[in-house]
């Protein structure tokens, strides 16, 4: 069953992008998305396929026909021994909470908020921090993949390339239309908030990286800078150059079931509890006007690139007062991942709506350029196709397999095109 969607108005989460389909279609089987493509390919129409559309680049947009995927979701079975969980393209990461903590499961890993569908955040390698653990496409394990011909492949570990090329595709190898997902035994996240002088930040990154499951920090540039994001903070304290600093370790999971005051007392923690109930950041929930740029930099150049931003945060831009959001992720093996082959630290700032944003985020990429960067592809960017052939080693293998499933380009929209044509 394909239900059409009237009026054809599509307008992403953070509202910067708009665009008027001439259809926007929503199936509800994987026989209705084979439909969809077969009709699209035989008349000519191009395709975009969007998930809860939380990203701020025009990777979903179409004056064409555009698919949403809001009826396909639902986890379809769970594993507990294989320690995986198979579900529909629109589950969103908050779906699998529950479910999985019945099953002694959690998912690897999380980011700040969990409304996102999993085949979104999977085809853009969305992260949380913990220099060991790699984003969602990583989990991504078997794919069922509708192709503009009209097939249903099945990718999987089987066939290692094609499977690369799939986890970070943005919807141009094909709609995907079931995954299995990687998820492990569950735990009990520890948390403790801390807010750090700049001097306590840049002596403690390798150590609390090396050591913990999970560091990451919003440094704030303007001490009300924490209002920007609805953050709180110790009263009296002045959040000028200092950072929120979130500290995340794993306690075994029946923890959960003895006096969690007395653990969170005895260790000093803000919080204790299953996992999914800590990583979604309560802050991001509000009305927040987010127009966010986010670069990857290798780990070794992590510190150079956040001190690079952080003066141009001081000095040029007094006025933007974001915080600059750092986290850390582990290398993979998506092509198209910005943690192909490399373990990255993220660095993501956001500009001022009213003001010239726009202008300060192309300054934010100058600043960062000199530290070998790659793009968030889900977030804003500055990037034309010379750079990512240049920054993404496995651009042209990519290239060559989005041709070969798609060599009418159907699934392509203008950015696709000048990125990846
Ligand atoms: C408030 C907020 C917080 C965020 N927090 C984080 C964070 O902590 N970490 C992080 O890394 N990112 C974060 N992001 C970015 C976000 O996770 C990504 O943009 C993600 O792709 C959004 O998922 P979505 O379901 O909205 O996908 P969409 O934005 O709708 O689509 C993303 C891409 O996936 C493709 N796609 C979707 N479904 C399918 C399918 N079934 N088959 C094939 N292709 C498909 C689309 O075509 C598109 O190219 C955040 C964004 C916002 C707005």
């Amino acid at each position: 069953v394909t239900i059409t969607v009237e009026p054809n108005t599509f307008t992403n989460w953070a509202q910067n992008l708009t665009c008027e389909p001439a259809m926007i279609l929503k199936p509800s089987s994987e026989e209705a998305v084979v439909d969809t493509l077969t009709a699209a390919s035989r008349e000519g129409r191009r395709v975009r396929i969007v998930g809860s559309g939380h990203s701020f680049s025009p990777i979903h947009t179409t004056d064409q026909t555009l698919i949403s995927l809001d009826h396909l979701g639902g986890i379809k079975s769970v594993d507990a021994e294989a320690e995986r969980a198979t579900c529909g393209p629109g589950t969103q990461i908050r779906d699998f909470g529950e479910q999985l903590w019945e099953n002694g499961l959690v998912l690897r890993n999380q980011g700040d908020i969990d409304t996102q569908h999993i085949v979104g955040a999977i085809s853009t390698a969305t992260h949380g921090s913990g220099l060991k653990l790699q984003s969602f496409a990583a989990a991504g394990k078997r794919f069922r993949l509708a192709t503009p011909a009209g097939e249903v492949l099945t990718v999987d570990e089987s066939d290692a390339d094609l499977l690369a090329a799939t986890q970070v595709s943005l919807g141009m190898l094909g709609v995907i239309t079931e995954v299995e997902l990687a998820v492990r035994k569950s735990f009990a996240l520890a948390e403790s908030l801390e807010f750090w002088g700049f001097e306590e930040l840049l002596e403690r990154w390798d150590n609390e990286n090396a050591n913990r499951r999970h560091f990451s920090f919003f440094w704030m540039p303007a001490s009300d800078s924490p209002d920007r994001l609805f953050m709180e903070y110790p009263d009296g304290m002045d959040m000028a150059d200092r950072s929120r600093v979130k500290l995340y370790d794993e306690l075994p999971a029946d923890v959960l079931d003895g006096d969690v005051d007395a653990v969170i007392a005895e260790k000093r923690l803000t919080r204790l509890d299953r996992p999914y109930r800590i990583y979604p950041d309560p802050d991001f929930q509000g009305e927040i006007m987010m127009r966010e740029l986010e670069y990857m930099v290798p780990y070794e150049h992590g510190k150079d690139a956040f001190l690079a931003l952080r003066d141009l945060c001081l000095n040029r831009y007094p006025e933007n007062k974001y915080p600059i959001e750092t986290r850390f992720i582990a290398a993979e093996d998506a092509w198209l991942s910005p943690f192909y082959g490399r373990d990255s630290v993220s660095i993501s700032i956001c500009g001022h709506k009213p003001q010239d944003f726009m202008k300060f985020l192309k300054d934010v990429a100058a600043v960062l350029d000199p530290f070998d960067p790659r793009p968030h592809w889900g977030k804003i960017y500055f990037v034309d196709q010379e750079q990512v052939a240049a920054s993404f080693p496995k651009y042209a293998d990519f290239v060559a397999t989005r041709r070969r499933l798609d060599p009418e380009g159907l699934l392509l929209n203008e950015e696709l095109t000048r990125l990846f044509s």
